[in-house]
């Protein structure tokens, strides 16, 4: 489910089971100024976020024209607009806020024309600059880090990522994930990868706890509009539960610190060339002791980018935003996104998720199932990052297959031969590379 990777000023589907997280959530970032003495007074940085450092961006003076830039900007960055201070496209270059308080201003240089472009500093490297694979070892020396999305085990109700259907066995999100991803990583490494886990047990990559946030928690809260926060939920279904200190200290633990954690892990140690996020997507299921099942199965893969108009007055996120454009990862992840679309489609038989509204997301590429989405994920891995969003766990035909468990050859589920559907998730995102790398690197 990407709901939660959703930045937190993300407008909320009506669909969502965490619809009420939106009115307390959607603040947070403006409020994490106050409580983190260590940065600048002026700066205006999301929640757990870290100070731009914009002198990096001196590295990519005339790397890319100013075609290219405002194409990106408009079709796939800043597909809802922003405030007209933040970016200012000029003829030679463009100036972009770093601060509106002291009103200073990065001013990065076009490249004059395609022919004339420096070269781009990154640790990642592009498919064509990758030697050519013999068709056996299509994936030869690339490096894929494998994040499976969430933490399951004993975190799966705390995240909300967990539901149980009488007395089946409990759906986990995070446990699934994890099950694909260690099928994937040893067919990734016959075909010649490097594969890394970003995570590989049930255990957070962060050493914080809900504890360690239980301050900042109770301050987010009061300037919230709850003067006097409850310390705890009562029970499951208090429609209130999101303005206790329990449940914000738990969603900045388990959501922005794990995240942020896994970051730091692919961009100071792994430096992958790819990190692959696996999810499995739901639809609200209300109770998750006697859950709703629907027929509504579907597929699709995000890539960075459509941020809100909101987000980008934060400095940190316009900062990763701009870094992000200059490194180019779009020009790699949108197309391997749309070529594993169109194997995970024709393996798995979804159709193309729809989302409800256009307020958080844009479609991008050829395929229909891809859309760009500034989730934390997306946006802080330093490298292309394709995010998978796979099955509709509460569908009857998902929920079937996942307690009917992983097995090899196929089985009869619901009158269907089937793969299991751990084996169809992995075999399907494998045939996407395949298909990108083999035909890439000939
Ligand atoms: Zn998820």
């Amino acid at each position: 489910m990407t709901k939660e990777y959703r930045s937190p000023n993300d407008k909320i589907s009506p669909r969502s089971p965490r619809a009420a997280t939106d009115s307390v959530i959607r603040h947070l970032l403006f409020l994490l100024l106050a409580f983190a003495p260590t940065l600048p007074a002026a700066d205006n940085v999301s929640v757990l976020g870290s100070h731009p450092r914009w002198s990096v961006l001196e590295n990519y003076q005339e790397t890319i024209t100013r075609d290219e830039f405002g194409q990106l900007i408009n079709d796939v960055y800043c597909t809802h607009g922003f405030a007209p201070d933040l970016i200012e496209i000029n003829e030679k270059t463009a100036r972009i806020l770093m601060n509106r308080e002291t009103q200073k201003f990065f001013r990065l240089r076009f490249a004059e024309k395609d022919d004339g472009r420096k070269s781009v500093p990154r640790l990642w490297r592009p498919t064509k600059s990758l030697p050519p694979a013999k068709p056996e070892k299509p994936l030869l020396g690339l490096k894929i880090a494998l994040d499976p999305g969430h933490l399951g085990g004993r975190w799966a109700k705390m995240e909300e990522r967990w539901f149980q259907v009488g007395n089946r066995s409990p759906v986990q999100e995070g446990d699934l994930t994890l099950r694909v991803a260690r099928l994937l990583a040893p067919r990734l490494r016959e075909l010649g990868a490097k594969v890394f886990f970003v995570r590989n047990s049930n255990e957070p990559t962060t050493q914080k706890r809900p504890d360690d946030f239980r301050e900042l928690a109770r301050k987010i809260l009061i300037k919230n509009g709850v003067p006097q926060p409850r310390a705890d939920v009562l029970d499951p279904n208090d429609p209130e539960k999101e303005q206790t200190i329990r449940w914000q200290s738990e969603i900045l633990f388990y959501r922005y610190s794990e995240i942020r954690r896994r970051a730091a892990l692919v961009n100071f140690k792994l430096h992958p060339d790819l990190v692959l996020c696996l999810h499995f997507n739901a639809e609200g299921w209300g109770d998750p002791n006697n859950p709703t099942l629907t027929d509504a199965n579907h597929l699709h893969l995000l890539v960075n980018g459509s941020y809100l108009a909101e987000e980008l007055e934060f400095d940190d996120e316009r900062f990763e935003m701009i870094r992000r454009i200059l490194s180019r990862g779009y020009d790699e992840e949108l197309p391997l996104a749309d070529t594993i679309a169109v194997t995970m489609a024709r393996e798995t038989g979804l159709p193309p998720y729809q989302y409800p509204t256009t307020n958080t997301t844009t479609k991008v590429g050829t395929s229909g199932y891809v859309y760009a989405r500034n989730l934390l994920a997306t946006r802080l891995y330093r490298c292309p990052v394709v995010y998978c969003e796979p099955y509709v766990m509460n569908s009857n035909d998902a929920f079937a297959r996942i307690q009917a468990g992983d097995y090899k050859g196929t089985r009869s589920v619901n009158g269907v031969e089937r793969k299991s559907i751990f084996r169809e998730y992995a075999d399907s995102v494998l045939d996407g590379l395949v298909a990108y790398y083999s035909r890439a690197r000939k």
